[in-house]
């Protein structure tokens, strides 16, 4: 099969972020599978308070498929641009590191395909090093304005105790190891939840996340679910406040990115389309489309089921070990009723509809597919 390869040159800026879906929306009239996540570990240090896979952590774990299987399916992917590796914590075991990730990232590398990893940084800088030459976008969250705020958010599920001396242990790691790597070349880039604990707090964070190294702040609101499901949500004008706040703030110098927001441009309240229109036009600063179900896929390579989101609350709807993903993709964004429910697509506004959770938490009984851009 011919398959896409795309410019390994172009590098990742405001103007160019291959995993929003709008991109390849345009280009090819429809949605396409460009982007495949895997998961390869549900092994953690951390229990974070809002860990959207905390069920599906686990404190052992079984073989993985084989590298091959999941090679061969990625290159029968025909528009294939990026992809992101995630667990858990993928950097957990050093074995996983070097049997599975280096030679995702090399497939990734040698294809001109952007890669990126999550991980909480927190692990031997050696495991890291590994990564660099072939590694695009560092991601981690971070939410914290010191090692307290880290204690007692990145271990609330742990049910044991864990001493604020190792906690602060592993901040100091996560730090040093961002501005190490930075300073090595690695593209970091921090993200931060807009949640109850961290929405009054955003600038500050931000000038952290810049200190540390990090070349992007990524910015989203908190989904409600797995161990975040009991966590208070904010409404949507404290979401918003904390937004300008940030925006007031930031370093203008540095790239800022906004996912997932639950603000769009078919709604008729002034201070939403205000919002939008500061976004877009403020320098340095993106809105990225939701990628989960739009252009992309996860698949747990412990049994190669392929889900829409990393988050555990969808059921699977194939299995990489009788099916193309391209195959399940299109099966998903033409027959599941949930897609239906999204789908919707405003390209003046450059809007690709709102996430599956932002939707059910802000908007339950709006019908996006029957709303339109109103601006612009
Ligand atoms: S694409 Fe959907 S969510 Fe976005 S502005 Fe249009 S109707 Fe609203």
């Amino acid at each position: 099969m011919n398959v896409f390869r795309s410019s390994p040159i172009k590098e990742l800026s405001p103007s160019y972020d291959p995993w929003d879906p709008i991109t390849s929306l345009r280009e090819q009239g429809r949605h396409v599978l460009t982007s495949v996540e895997m998961t390869v570990t549900n092994l953690c240090n951390m229990r974070c308070e809002h860990c959207a896979v905390g069920d599906a952590l686990t404190a052992k774990e079984g073989e993985m498929l084989p590298l091959k299987q999941m090679l061969d399916r990625l290159e029968e992917v025909e528009h294939l641009q990026t992809i992101s590796i995630t667990g858990g914590e993928p950097m957990f075991r050093a074995e996983t590191v070097k049997n599975m990730i280096v030679p995702l990232l090399k497939y990734a590398k040698e294809r001109g395909v952007k890669s990126q990893i999550n991980s909480n940084l927190t692990m031997p800088y050696s495991r890291y090093e590994l990564l660099l030459p072939y590694l695009d976008v560092m991601h981690i969250s971070f939410n914290y304005v010191n090692g307290d705020d880290f204690h007692e958010v990145g271990f609330a599920n742990s049910g044991h105790p864990v001493s604020k001396p190792a906690a602060y242990r592993l901040y100091d790691t996560m730090i040093e190891n961002s501005r190490r790597l930075s300073s090595d070349g690695m593209f970091i880039s921090a993200e931060t939840m807009i949640n109850y604990r961290t929405h009054t707090k955003l600038p500050e964070i931000h000038q952290l996340i810049r200190n540390m190294g990090a070349k992007r702040h990524e910015v989203h609101p908190m989904y409600a679910t797995s161990f975040a499901s009991a966590l208070p949500v904010l409404s949507l004008s404290e979401m918003a406040a904390a937004i300008h706040n940030l925006l007031d703030n930031r370093d203008p110098e540095m790239w800022m990115l906004f996912g997932t927001l639950p603000f769009f441009a078919c709604s008729s309240l002034e201070e939403d389309q205000s919002l939008l229109r500061r976004l877009r036009t403020e320098q340095n600063v993106t809105l990225r489309n939701d990628p989960d179900g739009r252009n992309r896929v996860n698949v747990n390579l412990f049994t190669g089921d392929v889900f829409v989101t990393d988050f555990a609350d969808i059921a699977a709807f194939g299995n990489i070990a009788s099916r193309k993903l391209d195959d399940i993709f299109v099966e998903w964004q033409t027959k599941h009723p949930l897609n239906q429910k999204v789908n919707c697509h405003c390209d003046a506004a450059s809007c690709c509809g709102p996430n599956l959770l932002v939707a059910d938490m802000y908007y339950p009984n709006v019908d996006f597919k029957a709303r339109k851009a109103i601006t612009l």
